[in-house]
């Protein structure tokens, strides 16, 4: 059985990936530090032959090479970040020591053990938001130029840029996918779509940012999930991969969508639940869109989901795992209105 290890395993990404790589018959070692946005309930029942966990931090480069020397994987994901956009305005620290000072460590080791002869390949999960604002009609490709608005955006552009030097200068073996808005299951809900369900099972207001105009690509993260392994597998070494599904909405109509499911499954909507516009945020890009081509055509990898389906069967999870968010909630939910990825 192959061994990967998974960064970031016990986030909303990184938990569906660990469970579709071990359906893929992967033994998957998940290293994370366990953030207020983590879950590893969903971990709880795994087997021991299939799964391993460790509560480590990606900056702490002695434990990180302890793993790589025990397990020998032949591929590390890193899916390990801080990821709310609107956090990384408040307190921008978090972000530049996860997202970039441990890619960096990720990154030391793999020269590490490149020495040995050891030469594990890198799949990097970075964002659409690196390329910033995109105009309309327009889609940025892989050889857009970066353009973060974010100190979260910022964070990911640079551990791009660093993990670009290290191919070059290094020659590690590594991949980089460039990829929109997921949505599904076990996403933390201050992100839009489980934040907007939330709120409508519990009688909240549904606040969208300015007029709700902003438009993001969306795609189903088990799309995502498929192509990590396409990069994994058939990936080239030193490039990196737009992943789009090429579905674009604003987001005054994804919430309109999902009140719309509501009504089909005939849930009642109470009267405090209805959209309300809140006060821009400072930086916020207007539109993100990507140009896929490269992953459709090189890589014979396409989304498969739709989004009427995904959004349904999103939400269907969302209804029949309430207790789960419930617990979450309780954790850690910042009490401000409007926060949009
Ligand atoms: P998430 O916030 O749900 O999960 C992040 C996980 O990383 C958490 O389990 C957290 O505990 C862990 N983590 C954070 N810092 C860590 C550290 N220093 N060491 C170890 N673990 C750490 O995020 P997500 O939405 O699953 O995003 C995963 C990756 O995908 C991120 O790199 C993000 O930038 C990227 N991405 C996300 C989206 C999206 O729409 N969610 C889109 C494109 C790219």
């Amino acid at each position: 059985m192959k061994k990967i290890i998974v960064t970031g395993g016990s986030g909303f990404i990184g938990s569906n990936l660990v469970n579709f790589l071990i359906k893929k018959n992967y033994f998957v070692i998940n290293i994370d530090k366990l953030t207020y946005s983590s879950n590893n309930q969903v971990h709880k029942n795994k087997s021991k032959k299939k799964y391993k966990f460790f509560k480590v931090d990606i900056i702490n480069k002695r434990k990180l090479i302890y793993i790589i020397k025990k397990y020998k994987p032949v591929a590390i994901f890193n899916l390990a970040a801080e990821t709310h956009v609107d956090r990384s305005i408040d307190k921008p620290y978090d972000f530049i020591s996860s997202n970039i000072l441990g890619v960096f460590n990720i990154l030391e080791s793999l020269r590490f053990f490149k020495k040995l002869n050891q030469n594990i390949k890198l799949v990097h999960v970075s964002t659409d938001e690196v390329y910033g604002d995109i105009t309309k009609n327009n889609r940025s490709d892989e050889d857009f130029s970066y353009k973060p608005s974010s100190p979260y955006s910022a964070s990911k552009a640079s551990a791009d840029h660093l993990i670009k030097s290290y191919i070059r200068t290094y020659k590690i073996n590594a991949v980089i996918s460039n990829c929109c808005n997921n949505y599904g299951p076990y996403q933390y809900p201050e992100k839009l779509i489980p934040k907007m369900i939330s709120n409508i099972f519990n009688n909240k207001k549904l606040p969208i940012y300015s007029k709700g105009k902003n438009s993001r690509e969306w795609i189903h993260v088990l799309d995502h999930c498929r192509a990590l392994l396409m990069l994994y597998l058939k990936g080239k070494s030193g490039q990196s991969y737009n992943v789009g599904s090429g579905m674009n909405l604003r987001n005054i109509d994804l919430v309109k969508k999902l009140i719309k499911i509501c009504k089909m499954k005939r849930i009642s909507i109470k009267d405090k639940t209805k959209i309300v516009f809140v006060k821009d945020r400072p930086g916020h890009d207007f539109r993100y869109a990507l140009n896929s081509n490269k992953i459709f055509k090189k890589l014979k990898w396409r989304s498969k989901t739709t989004l009427k389906k995904g959004l349904k069967n999103t939400f269907d999870w969302y209804l029949n795992n309430k207790n789960y968010y419930t617990s979450l909630k309780k954790r850690d939910i910042r009490k401000r209105l409007g926060s949009i990825k």
